[in-house]
């Protein structure tokens, strides 16, 4: 077995590769996609409130725009740096192919540690962040979203300072706003109703039933409280959450509505959460359970706990959470992994609604938004469960192999000059 990482552009990089060897990509091809179209990377000087001026690193990464305007959030994290963000700009053009939405991918963020700044920093430097990129952002250039600690409230002061730069409301430059101020129906729970409707799908396949099916979801932000949201909705006992102050464990089942209120009355955090006994985060990965959520961050399961993972099924809500070198200790476990650029596609998916209602300028009530999101990740999930029986790799190669061939016609059919 090769040397595990924990790099997410190196782990990015090792299932691309294998993916292009099984379908033959040319070098010029391989060499383009390999590498991001272009990489911008700002200094953000803010006025902090007690006066002083603390300068922030800010990036945006266009990964590729072959099928369409670039597409992907932003996030606040002291881990954000370029090979992450490089990793994710990828991942974002992978999982738009295999969503089938007319978008290439983009990512972007800040170093920074959010719960430590005002909110009048935070806004003062989100829109330092907006000037800086407003010449690459753009309703048919590049189109960013929220990601891990930014939401509605963020993308909010990012429609304000964007058009004020240029001029004209232009609320269609991001997608994830609050409905007010155009957004979708549908968008704040788009990602974890998604990872369930993959899960069901992959249940399915399977032969595992939901309800007699146990389930821990690790990460208790937007995509993981609602991902245990739904699945639990299934019919799944899910009997373990964690955020980043605790892991909470019931063997009877976690009552998610109130882990839900609870989070919401306590600053949105699980810590000190009574219904269940707290163990670690790396106890609840290996917990004995049939579906496994990982909603949190990247390198959750690398080859040093793979070996240890009881769940059948793994759904990865967030980006990245499993290493290269797990991929491979769970494959030959025979442990069936739905990945990121799949199973959290629902999310970019109701922000492709919510774009193309901008540019309309007509809405569509939540029970259309679902009802076409989850017929899109339906048809994702065919589509790539296809590719993996006819090449008999995993679902992550084939979710890869899928996204190249998809991205090469696109690329291909422009033309390179
Ligand atoms: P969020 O900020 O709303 O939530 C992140 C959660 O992870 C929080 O509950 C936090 O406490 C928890 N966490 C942090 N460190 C942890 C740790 N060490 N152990 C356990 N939990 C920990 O972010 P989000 O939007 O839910 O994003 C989570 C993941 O999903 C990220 O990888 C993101 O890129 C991915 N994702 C998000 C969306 C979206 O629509 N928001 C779409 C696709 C993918």
């Amino acid at each position: 077995m090769s040397k595990d990482t924990t790099n997410p552009y190196e782990s990015m990089i090792r299932r691309f590769d294998v993916a292009a060897k099984i379908m033959n990509l040319d070098d010029d091809t391989y060499n383009i996609l390999k590498t991001p179209h272009r990489q911008y990377l700002a200094s953000l000087p803010i006025k902090m409130d007690d006066g002083k001026i603390q300068v922030f690193e800010g990036y945006r990464i266009v990964h590729n725009t072959s099928r369409g305007p670039s597409k992907g959030g932003i996030r606040y994290s002291m881990d954000v740096n370029l090979d992450e963000v490089k990793a994710l700009a990828a991942w974002m053009t992978w999982k738009c192919a295999i969503a089938d939405i007319p978008y290439g991918g983009a990512k972007g963020g800040i170093t920074v540690d959010p719960s430590k700044l005002s909110e009048g920093e935070l806004e003062r430097l989100t829109r330092a962040y907006t000037a800086a990129m407003v010449d690459v952002f753009g309703v048919d250039k590049d189109i960013p979203a929220p990601d891990v600690a930014t939401g509605p409230r963020v993308m909010s002061w990012i429609v304000d300072e964007y058009s004020k730069l240029k001029g004209a409301f232009t609320p269609g430059v991001v997608t994830g706003k609050p409905i007010h101020l155009g957004g979708s129906e549908g968008r704040v729970e788009a990602t974890g109703r998604g990872v369930t409707v993959a899960a069901m799908e992959a249940m399915k396949k399977i032969k595992m039933d939901p309800k007699k099916a146990i389930g821990a979801v690790q990460g208790f932000g937007n995509v993981g409280s609602i991902t245990a949201k739904h699945m639990d909705e299934h019919g799944v006992r899910i009997v373990a959450i964690s955020d980043h102050t605790g892991a909470f464990y019931n063997p009877k089942g976690i009552n998610i509505e109130k882990a839900i209120a609870y989070r919401n009355s306590n600053h949105g955090v699980l810590k000190g959460f009574a219904d269940g006994t707290e163990i670690t985060n790396e106890d609840l990965l290996t917990l004995d359970v049939d579906v496994l959520c990982p909603c949190a961050l990247e390198n959750q399961i690398t080859a040093a706990n793979a070996d240890q993972i009881k769940a059948q099924l793994i759904v990865e809500g967030a980006n990245g959470p499993i290493t290269a070198g797990a991929d491979e200790i769970l494959t030959g476990k025979g442990i069936i992994v739905v990945p990121d650029i799949l199973a959290n596609g629902g999310g970019v998916t109701v922000s492709y609604f919510e774009w193309t209602q901008n540019r309309f300028g007509y809405y569509y009530p939540e029970d259309e938004i679902n009802r076409r999101a989850d017929r899109y990740m339906i048809n994702a999930f065919q589509n790539v469960w296809s590719v993996g029986e006819k090449h008999k790799v995993s679902l992550r190669i084939a979710a890869y192999i899928f996204a190249l061939e998809k991205v090469t016609i696109s690329l291909k059919s422009r033309g390179v000059y």
